[in-house]
C-alpha cells in the first residue's frame, strides 16, 4: 500500500474556504498500471469548508485487447472520483464509505494516490470492444468452416439415403 503513496497529494494547510483548482499528472508507470501509458491526469477542484471535498476527473489512456476480434486498441478511461475528508469531530455523521476519509485538521497534506489508482482499475471495462459494432474479424472464417463441414455432412447423408433406396431394405419403413 505504501508503495504508491505520495504521488497524488495536495497541501491543505493554509487553504482558504471555498473552491481551489486541482491539476496533477503522474506517470502511469509509477502507479504500476501496466496497461496504461503516459500520464494519469487528475483535474478538478477541492472545496474547503468544515470538511474537504475533492472532486476530480481522471484521464488514463491504455491499450486493451478487443474481446471479439482480438486487435489491440487504445482507449482513454475518464472516471470521476469524489472524496470527502472529514475531521474526527464530524466523522460520526459521515457514513462509512470508501470515499470518506478522516483527517486531522492539523494535517499538512492529503494523499489520495491509492484512491486514484483504485478508481482507474475499477474503470477498466469487463468487456472491451475496439468499436461498439465490432463484428469480430475471425467469425467469417469460422462460419465458412462450419458451412464446409455441413456441406460435407449433407453429402454424406445424401449418399446414405441413396444407398438405402437402392438396397430396398424394409427396415427403412420403420424409421419414417
Ligand atoms: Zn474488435
Amino acid at each position: 500500500m505504501e508503495k504508491f503513496a505520495h504521488l497524488f497529494t495536495l497541501k491543505i494547510r493554509g487553504l482558504g474556504f471555498g473552491s481551489h483548482p486541482v491539476e496533477i499528472s503522474v506517470p502511469s508507470s509509477q502507479l504500476d498500471l501496466p496497461r496504461f501509458y503516459g500520464d494519469i491526469h487528475a483535474k478538478g477542484e477541492i472545496v474547503v469548508s468544515d470538511r474537504l471535498a475533492l472532486h476530480l476527473l481522471l484521464q488514463a489512456t491504455g491499450t486493451f485487447d478487443c474481446d471479439r476480434c482480438g486487435i489491440e486498441f487504445e482507449k482513454t478511461l475518464t472516471p470521476v472520483i469524489d472524496l470527502l475528508y472529514v475531521p474526527p469531530l464530524l466523522a460520526s455523521d459521515a457514513e462509512e464509505d470508501d470515499n470518506i476519509h478522516i483527517f486531522e485538521p492539523q494535517t499538512n497534506e492529503i494523499d489520495f494516490t491509492e484512491d486514484i489508482r483504485d478508481a482507474i482499475i475499477l474503470a477498466i471495462p469487463m468487456k472491451n470492444l475496439h468499436s461498439p459494432d465490432c463484428k469480430g474479424v475471425d467469425l467469417g472464417g469460422k462460419d465458412m468452416l462450419i458451412d464446409e463441414r455441413l456441406a460435407s455432412l449433407g453429402g454424406l447423408l445424401e449418399k446414405l439415403r441413396e444407398e438405402e433406396m437402392n438396397s430396398g431394405a424394409p427396415g427403412g419403413v420403420s424409421q419414417g
